[in-house]
């Protein structure tokens, strides 16, 4: 067998097809796996598309997903049929605006297997979750000699609210190191945790590196020392089954825009009594009853943080991509990433002068490389990739202490999500090394 067929072996392996190994050509198990999720893919319509004569290869998922016709659709027939400003005991239309906002409500407390939907906050995305909890739930208890436990590996989104909230209160920030492949070093997050800890916030996977973090042995050790834990699953939301009462947080938020969901939307979920102690983020109507001139009545639960109009078409879009993902099932999902992962790990170390940042084994790893070529700008490569229809970020990626800690301030990142297909990284691939040259 020739290299390539091995590895067209070994990944027909991984897709329990070995059977029809024996009576099947290498290039007909390309095809099969190349062809993997075409009914998915039919889905998208954006990913249809030309630009300047070539097909759009779309590897910029970590930053936003593209969204199936399923999610378009929901989002359009509300305007269509269901438009009203939300009223339990209103007309049709603001009842019919109502239900179709808490069922939406009720069908992420499923996702992430909360105990109740009034734990399920809606905010306009990771970012102002991480904020609100920085801001309604640390600000107004932490003081000077407390601690917030980070990683160096943090979002800037779950970053700088912990630097505002420290400049505020006096609280000092502490960060656990990574490894040489990007993960939190166990032993380091243990040593920084102490009776002063009173916040610990963490990626469950970071943007660059894509490890999985051990979420749930991290909220174990910190809760031994009484501390709060935040975790940041805007990366890990798309592509792993979540579920707040094993991992042990907290609170947890994400956006739905980078799981095939609107943009504007996301999630922070918190755990019922850690609500319940809290006090409003924002004030307005919806959030209070009886308001009067110099007293009111505060809603309870998730409803105490949802001052104003509601965004009504965002979470019913989230509704419709949470039902999307589960249509197609996690583990087809989970499958069809892991094959993503391994041909992507082996065709970019094909590539001259090409570091990934982050592990260089497909385990515990989500399909997003960040990497550097080297001799070339991060920004060079994005051009050139460009030029060729194909997308995908650089920059310090939001993330430059993690980028440091492996002595640059710039990658390239190329990331992959369940419509993405192995003949769209060959696309990739075969540009840098062209490229590199
Ligand atoms: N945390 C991580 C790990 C992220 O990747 C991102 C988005 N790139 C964010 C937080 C912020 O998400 P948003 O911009 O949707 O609020």
């Amino acid at each position: 067998m020739t290299r390539r067929e091995l590895y067209w072996a070994a990944l027909a392996g991984t897709l329990g097809i070995r059977d029809a190994m024996a009576s099947t050509k290498p290039s007909d198990i390309a095809t099969t796996a190349r062809s993997l999720p075409s009914s998915w893919r039919e889905d998208f319509p954006t990913l249809d598309q030309q630009i300047d004569g070539r097909s759009l290869v779309y590897l910029d998922s970590a930053a936003t997903t593209q969204r199936p016709t399923q999610v378009i659709d929901a989002i359009v027939d509300y305007y269509r049929r269901d438009n009203a400003n939300p009223g339990k005991a209103l007309h049709a239309l603001a009842r019919r605006a109502f239900e179709r906002y808490e069922e939406a409500r009720a069908i992420v407390a499923g996702f992430l297997r909360a105990g109740n939907p009034q734990e399920v906050v809606w905010v306009r995305g990771t970012t102002e979750g991480v904020n609100l909890v920085a801001q309604a739930w640390a600000r107004p208890r932490l003081r000077a000699g407390d601690e917030i436990l980070l990683t160096l590996a943090e979002h800037a989104s779950n970053l700088l609210p912990w630097q505002l909230v420290a400049a505020q209160t006096g609280a000092t920030l502490r960060f656990a190191d990574v490894d040489a492949a990007g993960r939190i070093e166990l032993e380091d997050f243990e040593r920084k945790l102490s009776a002063r800890t009173r916040l610990v916030a963490f990626s469950h996977v970071s943007n660059v590196a894509g490890y999985v973090n051990p979420a749930a042995a991290l909220c174990a050790r910190a809760r031994r020392v009484g501390a709060r834990v935040f975790i940041d699953a805007a990366q890990s939301a798309p592509h792993l089954a979540l579920d707040v009462r094993t991992l042990g947080c907290d609170f947890l938020a994400f956006s739905a825009h980078k799981m095939l969901g609107p943009m504007g939307v996301g999630v922070l979920w918190a755990r019922s009594e850690v609500l319940e102690e809290m006090s409003p983020y924002q004030a307005g109507s919806n959030m209070a009853h009886d308001v009067d001139i110099d007293s009111y009545e505060v809603e309870s639960a998730a409803r105490k943080f949802g001052a104003g109009t509601p965004n009504v078409s965002g979470p019913i879009g989230l509704a419709a991509a949470v039902t999307y993902i589960e249509s197609l099932g996690r583990s087809a999902i989970e499958h069809h990433e892991e094959v993503l992962t391994r041909h992507a790990l082996a065709r970019l170390l094909e590539v001259p002068g090409l570091r990934i940042i982050g592990p260089t084994t497909a385990e515990q790893r989500i399909p997003v490389f960040a990497f550097t070529l080297a001799g070339r700008q991060p920004r060079e490569i994005l051009t050139a990739l460009d030029a060729r229809g194909i997308a995908v970020r650089s920059g310090d990626l939001s993330a430059l202490p993690l980028l440091k800690r492996f002595g640059v301030t710039a990658a390239a990142r190329a990331s992959c999500y369940l419509y993405s297909r192995t003949d769209e990284i060959d696309v990739l691939a075969e540009e840098l090394i062209r490229f590199a040259r």
